[in-house]
């Protein structure tokens, strides 16, 4: 049996989810999204992605057609539905039905999706060995024309720089701002570790708000880390003593190899390793409890 997909207040299998080539979601990439994640039926920080994708909603004025508790509801039922346990979901609300032209006024009727899946993990050799990493020539989009903060459907930004790393040979890229400070990666945070001191750019620079970065940041405070936003340099992470990635799909993911340096020993640090852990046991306590 395959899975069901909610689309506006129904439920479809697979193959009938469908929308209307008409939707500005489709035409235009306008709409937000959250990717978001649950562990042994907990959702892991629910609150923050809703909060998130409201901001986003708000900032490119869609106006969301379902409060809060409502969508946190539906979201609960997908995963009832398709009994899932351990599940990636992703909420999509997208301008909905227009016409041709851009004018989002002529689209009454935002769309509401929620697809909740089994989670694809990504192979364990990247979290045993770490990953290796470039920094690819498409700078990040300017705060002032497309705010890297709006997590909108439009990812082509981020696509660009995925082709850029994949056509060498890598996985991930690292962009950086126009001025030619770091950023983040194409759908991850990042972060370095110097002399013990935990560092990531600032949001503002030009980068999503990580629900995952955020939860890196209180685990590092709580254990009694020094925490820092900061403006980075491709050379301050070459010269890094760790570095690691985070994301909801891909938790947190070792840096080994930035632009062919070495990063610290060459081998997934010590301090990294030990944040994987304190991370993995904080999804097994926290969240928004669902049963079926
Ligand atoms: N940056 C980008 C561009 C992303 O798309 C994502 C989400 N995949 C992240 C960072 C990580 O954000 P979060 O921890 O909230 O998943």
């Amino acid at each position: 049996m395959g899975i069901k997909v909610y689309i506006d207040g129904k439920y479809y299998s697979k193959v009938e989810s469908k929308i209307s080539v008409f939707d500005h979601g489709f035409l235009y990439g306008d709409g937000v999204f959250e990717g978001i994640r649950s562990y042994d039926k907990l959702i892991f920080r629910l609150d923050k992605h809703l909060d998130r994708l409201y901001e986003s909603a708000h900032t490119i004025m869609l106006e969301i057609p379902m409060t809060k508790k409502e969508l946190t509801a539906a979201i609960i039922q997908t995963l009832k539905l398709n009994k899932l346990s351990n599940a990636y979901i992703r909420l999509i609300i997208s301008r909905g039905i227009g016409d041709l032209g851009l004018d989002p006024r002529k689209c009454p009727k935002p769309s509401i999706i929620i697809i909740a899946d089994k989670i694809l993990l990504y192979p364990n050799k990247f979290y045993q060995e770490g990953l290796a990493i470039i920094t690819v020539p498409t700078f990040r989009n300017l705060p002032n024309s497309l705010d890297p903060g709006i997590k909108s459907l439009n990812y082509l930004n981020n696509i660009m720089a995925k082709i850029e790393a994949n056509n060498c040979g890598y996985n991930e890229a690292i962009m950086l701002s126009s001025d030619g400070m770091v950023a983040e990666c194409s759908g991850d945070n990042i972060f370095i570790i110097k002399n013990n001191i935990l560092y990531t750019p600032p949001s503002y620079i030009g980068a999503l708000k990580g629900i995952t970065r955020d939860t890196l940041l209180e685990i590092g405070e709580k254990n009694k880390m020094r925490c820092e936003e900061k403006m980075l340099t491709r050379h301050e992470l070459y010269n890094a003593d760790e570095v690691f990635l985070t994301g909801t799909a891909a938790e947190i993911v070792p840096v080994v190899k930035i632009d062919e340096r070495k990063i610290g020993t060459g081998r997934p640090g010590k301090i990294t390793l030990k944040l994987m852990r304190l991370f993995k046991q904080m999804t097994k306590k926290e969240g928004t409890r669902y049963t079926f």
